[in-house]
């Protein structure tokens, strides 16, 4: 066993897929997002979604549409952003569905693509401004073209910029969708889809969409807006949230949406070694931090390498049930923790799992959740089970 190593649970995969596919079972299809390989859990994720009812997955390249395609040849995956123009083979021989969402784009592949016929789905882009069309004639000009030169359009879709909980963007996004596709026959396009997970939880699903897509939730986290809890702080939000929702009349909000999520990802390393430090010493690179006390510290081999950020605000490990504050500068492979003396070398360390919540992982370098799951994923030994 590596002295550090990211644990996949498969099992768990499964069982959240399964979760969602069955409350939210209003919806046709379910496309999990496993981009950032499969959000670093590895595309060994994919076959454990799939028995959980996810039927249709989403990558952003070739290259992560070929390591999904190591595991599974079969399943549906789209490709999220334009494949160059001079790679449709490679497009062609992992059978993936195409986005589209340019009119310059769309006319280069028409011509390149007499012999070779593609499923896509049309891009519309309502107000992230990134990908996708955004004129309603655009729209149905490139929809009559795809079908008119043999390709199959499977479905349509754009992406909410907002979580749309007491901001108006969320609803005008979703209002700049029906008048941007109308004058296309929405019902007649087999996949329509929406949002992403705190869409998903967050919000009613939309009479004329029928697919949704799902990234963090399904790794098992609940990512549904909270309700307001004690403390003037959340007053204030709860006034601020309900002025907005009057003024711009915005559409309801599920909150604390109950999910029986498992994590699926938690990262251990082990100590290797101890030390006394003596009140007054310094810790680390640039004597960032001076013992107060006499105290007891553990050395853990990982760093910064490792996908822990080297900020640190406050991070904790878990080691036998009791959580230690980080002490020192976070190095690139290494860092210090403050400990009692029932601590010694060889003890498991938790980074994230138990006690330790990705939102406590994340906030303690000013990550972003899917971003710390990336950048572990990336970084350690991954060991998958189920
Ligand atoms: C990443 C992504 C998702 C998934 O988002 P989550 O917030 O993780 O659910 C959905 N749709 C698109 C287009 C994405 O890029």
């Amino acid at each position: 066993m590596p002295d550090s190593y990211v644990k996949i649970d498969l099992a768990a995969l499964e069982h959240n897929a399964r979760i969602l596919t069955t409350k939210y079972s209003e919806y046709k299809h379910f496309i999990g997002v496993v981009k950032g390989d499969a959000y670093g859990h590895g595309y060994e994720a994919v076959n454990a979604l799939q028995k959980g009812g996810v039927d249709y997955f989403a990558v952003s390249s070739l290259e992560e549409a070929k390591a999904l395609r190591e595991h599974n040849k079969e399943v549906s995956v789209l490709c999220l952003q334009p494949v160059s123009l001079d790679r449709l083979d490679e497009a062609k021989a992992l059978e993936l569905t195409l986005a589209i969402g340019d009119t310059d784009y769309l006319k280069r592949f028409i011509i390149l693509t007499k012999n070779n016929k593609f499923k896509v789905h049309q891009q519309i882009d309502t107000g992230f401004n990134r990908l996708g069309f955004k004129d309603q004639k655009e729209i149905k000009e490139a929809y009559d073209t795809l079908t008119q030169n043999g390709h199959t359009v499977e479905g349509i879709y754009q992406h909410f910029a907002t979580a749309g909980v007491f901001d108006p963007h969320f609803d005008e996004q979703a209002k700049r969708f029906v008048e941007l596709t109308s004058l296309l026959d929405l019902s007649s396009i087999p996949m329509v889809h929406m949002g992403s997970g705190v869409a998903l939880l967050g919000h009613g699903k939309f009479p004329f969409a029928n697919t949704t897509r799902m990234g963090l939730v399904m790794y098992g986290y609940n990512i549904a807006p909270t309700s307001y809890g004690g403390g003037m702080k959340n007053k204030l939000r709860e006034y601020r949230d309900g002025y907005y929702r009057r003024k711009y009349r915005l559409s309801p909000v599920n909150k604390d949406v109950a999910l029986d999520l498992i994590p699926a990802m938690t990262f251990k390393t082990r100590v290797i070694q101890t030390k006394t430090v003596k009140a007054g010493e310094y810790i680390g690179y640039d004597c960032a931090y001076q013992a107060k006390e006499d105290m007891k510290i553990a050395v853990l081999p990982v760093g910064y390498n490792n996908g822990i950020g080297r900020q640190d605000f406050g991070r904790v490990v878990e080691i036998g049930e009791k959580l230690f504050p980080v002490v020192g500068e976070i190095g690139m492979n290494m860092l210090c923790v403050k400990v009692d003396d029932s601590i010694k070398t060889d003890d498991e360390v938790t980074l994230l799992g138990g006690e330790i919540t990705l939102g406590m992982f994340s906030r303690s370098s000013g990550l972003g959740l899917a971003e710390a799951l990336v950048g572990i994923g990336k970084n350690n030994v991954r060991i998958h089970n189920s």
